[in-house]
């Protein structure tokens, strides 16, 4: 989205309609700066006002994110390049969080291995054993929801039969047999369970 566009667009509209910043403001119930900002490319409408703004200025909100009036030739293109540009966020996001996902499960995994090792090798009496123990296990355990929820909501699984890629549910997601990212699921596609891998770009 290019914000300066947008914003010299509702500037346009605006006196096209005749208003002034602070006559367009007063009918959104905000003031003339927020309106200035906007039209200086320095924010966004907020999205709650959205739908207001554009009956006030004329246009479609697809028209306003457009930064111009969407015509039915550029209207195609225009939607495929927000849709793409909204796919590229996702897919970044994902990755981000994948990555956050690897990271929190070693920052879980240190203390549980360090509390292992020392609670059963380390001769001690029995409860200070289960006390270790427990207290490396319990991070872990706090931390596998999380870990869990990350995997099933960043990117896809794709069935190996038909190549189907989707976001399970949490529950599948949390009993199904796993070697690293790749579970063992069923798709909802063909039906078939297999061996599914994780991938970020959905082709
Ligand atoms: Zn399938």
């Amino acid at each position: 989205m290019n914000q300066i566009k947008i914003g010299r667009f509702i500037a346009e509209r605006r006196k096209a309609n005749n208003l002034t910043q602070l006559q367009l403001a007063e009918k959104l119930n905000i003031t003339d700066r927020a309106v200035s900002k906007w039209e200086n490319g320095k924010s966004l409408p907020d999205s709650s006002i959205m739908l207001e703004l554009c009956e006030i200025l004329k246009i479609s909100v697809n028209d306003l994110l457009s930064g111009e009036v969407v015509t039915m030739e550029n209207y195609n293109k225009n939607s495929e390049e927000k849709l793409l540009e909204m796919v590229k966020e996702k897919q970044k996001a994902d990755k981000r969080l994948l990555q956050m996902e690897v990271f929190a499960g070693v920052m879980a995994g240190i203390p549980f291995a360090v509390c292992a090792v020392i609670g059963l090798t380390v001769p001690m009496e029995e409860w200070k054993q289960a006390v270790i123990v427990l207290s490396g296990i319990i991070p872990l355990l706090t931390a596998i929801p999380f870990l869990l929820r990350i995997e099933q909501v960043a990117g896809f699984y794709e069935c190996r039969h038909c190549r189907h890629q989707y976001v399970p549910e949490y529950k599948p997601v949390f009993m199904a047999p796993h070697i690293g990212r790749t579970r063992y699921m069923r798709c909802p596609e063909c039906r078939k369970y297999s061996w599914q891998k994780k991938v970020v770009s959905k082709d």
